[in-house]
């Protein structure tokens, strides 16, 4: 459902934020992060497993080419067909061309972020094709008719009234808020598209390069019935995702459940290597891994901005970000949000259609504190803004002249001590008219995006000036 959006208006949405999504997001994030406390609680190993999980997302980031050769090596032993897709139209072209061969008119879908990244169920949608979702959160928002909002539970911004409102009148059952049975009523028009479907599409939390297994964690049973009922499994999966080997997995593992919603491991974590071997086993006769790159390899080259590939989605940036607590995963644009979309978006999307997302920061550093595997987000995020402002190798500047003559006013200011000092003699004086008792409500455009929420201190004087008289 996730369109790629041609420009990501950030602080537009932030400004019309539906009253009940912070207040449902807020709920549901502070279940999970008690949940994470208690179990870090248990594990006094915890900052040495986040480092070693960094080590190796890193190692495995710097040796990808390799690790991807294996990869493609053993998946194609156990059975299984290995597409390279350059980008997100190479890619709905491989799965779609899969589906005709296969003459499918339904597919099942489970955890797949990265058929989200290339929009495919539009493009089955436009090939006549029926894309079933079969998560409870994204079978939820698809009835909805939008994209996910939260990277785990997609749905993390509806309360369980309007679930059951939506279920009414999309598929005309008398619901109650009530959320096993809504559970219930969702499985059940589930079960007949799993049983009849011709495809059944994944993605993947992790693939082991050392066997070319597909590994996904999830809390619902849908999972083993998406990759195993349908004659066609195909999975759809960034590069990203390859870990060299089981011991690599174990790491990852340990940290990931808990992260995300706090459990110490999930209901379902499944193994998965190429199709059935014979006759009379389970599994698909056919598996496809679709190997999604869309921007990825171009990341690789920027030392700063690379590290954003070391995440495994675990959405905890997103539980502990102020930002994102208030305004929700839509304003976010894509189907990424929070503190990783702020970073990954720019880099996939380029910082001209999402150069407002590095902004969407207060810098505050707690998406920092709890990333299982380290990502240095603020750093990126502020690599990011200087990206934006003043250019570099990867991409031109994007923000507007106003924008980046002030940042270079800003530079000069701060960094020449006569100016800066007779700034700060001015700037009280230029500002007295608009203040009253220390605060300004309404500061001219550009400023005035800060006072529209909130009053801006009046300027009082430098610290200088303040340390003199304090001397004195
Ligand atoms: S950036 Fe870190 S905390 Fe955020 S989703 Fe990725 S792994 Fe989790």
């Amino acid at each position: 459902m996730s369109e790629t959006p041609s420009y990501i208006e950030f602080a537009e949405y932030s400004e019309h934020v539906p009253t009940n999504i912070p207040a449902a997001v807020q709920q549901a994030t502070a279940r999970f992060l008690g949940n994470r406390q208690l179990r870090i609680g248990e594990m006094p190993q915890w900052e040495e497993l986040r480092q070693a999980a960094s080590d190796i997302r890193l190692h495995t980031l710097l040796n990808l080419d390799s690790y991807l050769e294996k990869l493609e090596q053993q998946v194609t032993q156990a059975g299984g067909t290995v597409h390279w897709a350059e980008d997100a139209e190479a890619a709905r072209q491989i799965v779609l061309g899969l589906a005709r061969q296969h003459n499918v008119k339904t597919a099942v879908k489970v955890k797949s972020m990265a058929t989200e990244e290339i929009n495919l169920n539009h493009a089955f949608e436009q090939a006549g094709i029926e894309a079933i979702e079969t998560d409870l959160g994204e079978f939820i928002i698809q009835l909805a008719g939008m994209g996910p909002s939260h990277i785990i539970v997609p749905a993390v911004h509806m309360k369980k009234e309007e679930i059951a409102q939506l279920f009414q009148e999309k598929l005309g059952v008398d619901a109650p808020p009530d959320p096993i049975k809504l559970t219930a009523i969702a499985r059940t028009a589930l079960r007949e598209k799993f049983l009849n479907a011709e495809m059944g599409i994944s993605g993947a939390n992790f693939l082991v390069a050392e066997t070319g297994t597909l590994v996904i964690v999830t809390n619902e049973g849908n999972g083993r019935m998406c990759t195993t009922l349908p004659d066609l499994h195909v999975a759809v999966v960034g590069i990203d995702k390859v870990v060299p080997d089981w011991e690599s997995l174990t790491v990852l593992l340990k940290l990931l459940a808990r992260s995300a919603t706090g459990q110490k491991i999930t209901t379902y974590t499944s193994f998965m290597t190429g199709p059935r071997r014979q006759e009379g086993e389970s599994g698909p006769k056919e598996f496809h891994l679709v190997m999604l790159d869309n921007g990825r390899s171009k990341i690789l080259q920027d030392p700063v901005g690379r590290d954003v590939l070391k995440c495994i989605r675990c959405g905890c940036c997103l539980n502990v970000c102020p930002v994102y607590k208030n305004v929700g995963g839509y304003a976010y644009g894509w189907f990424i949000s929070g503190p990783i979309g702020a970073i990954f978006s720019p880099q996939v999307l380029g910082t001209e259609a999402a150069r407002e997302l590095p902004f969407a920061s207060s810098l505050c550093g707690a998406c920092v504190d709890v990333c299982p595997v380290k990502i240095p987000i603020t750093q990126i995020l502020l690599h990011l803004r200087r990206r934006v402002v003043e250019g570099d190798s990867i991409a031109p500047a994007s923000a507007a002249p106003m924008v980046r003559s002030g940042a270079k006013l800003g530079a000069l200011a701060f960094g020449v001590p006569w100016l800066y000092k007779l700034g700060t003699q001015l700037l009280p004086v230029l500002m007295a008219p608009l203040a009253k008792a220390g605060w300004i409500k309404a500061l001219p455009a550009p400023a005035n995006r800060w006072t529209r929420v909130r009053p801006f201190p009046a300027f009082a004087g430098g610290f200088r000036q303040w340390w003199h008289r304090r001397k004195k």
